[in-house]
């Protein structure tokens, strides 16, 4: 299985100038992957336009070419993967499939709301990986309004704190480079 990234970025190509509050020592230090190993996670909290699924690819990438198994999925994909498995009946064995994969990397949790009991299906998979595997998450929403995703507040707590229990979670505040080259381009003749 491919990862099937939306597109192909490096840590080399991230500006960590215009975005100083990114610990570029912990970035690269990360990119050596030996967190992968020790079934610890990262996540990438901001707005739009930060670069987190920039870093979460860059990451993921270093991990494919050392040739880890790796997976990239939006959580709106996953989620709908997990629901689809679990009409067929065949929840179990795709659990199963996705806890043998060394960096799961889930785009975008927190774009949609996803109902309580897709959020349970969410929350077999994150327990079944805790502390044996490597989840990379990018999320808009800071993790206090993690309840209004999973439409469960119990549910959410629970995702979070295995998620969070061995964790590099990075706080991107700064402004969107998507911005700055929409008016780079704007300024240009
Ligand atoms: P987010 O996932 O936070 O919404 P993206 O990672 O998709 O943002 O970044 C948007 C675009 O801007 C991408 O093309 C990405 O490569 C680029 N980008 C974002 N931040 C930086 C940065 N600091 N340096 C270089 N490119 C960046
Ligand atoms: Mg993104």
């Amino acid at each position: 299985k491919k990862a099937k990234f939306p597109f192909i970025k490096t840590i080399e190509e991230y500006d960590f100038s215009f975005q100083p509050k990114v610990d570029e020592k912990l970035i690269k230090q990360l990119s050596e992957l030996n967190f992968v190993g020790e079934g610890k996670n990262i996540i990438f909290a901001g707005p739009p336009g930060v670069g987190k699924t920039h870093l979460a690819v860059a990451i993921g990438v270093k991990a494919a070419m050392a040739r880890k198994r790796v997976l990239f999925f939006t959580a709106e994909e996953l989620i709908n993967n997990l629901i689809s498995a679990e009409y067929s009946k065949t929840l179990p064995q795709y659990i199963e499939s996705l806890s043998r994969i060394e960096l799961l990397i889930i785009d975008e949790v927190g774009y949609l709301e996803i109902s309580k009991a897709s959020a349970a299906l969410f929350f077999k998979l994150i327990s079944k990986r805790y502390e044996k595997t490597s989840t990379i998450i990018t999320t808009n929403k800071p993790f206090e309004e993690w309840n209004e995703i999973f439409g469960d507040e119990v549910i959410a707590a629970a995702i979070l704190d295995r998620l969070l229990h061995h964790c590099y979670p990075f706080f991107i505040t700064g402004k969107s480079y998507r911005m700055k080259e929409l008016f780079e381009k704007g300024g240009e003749k």
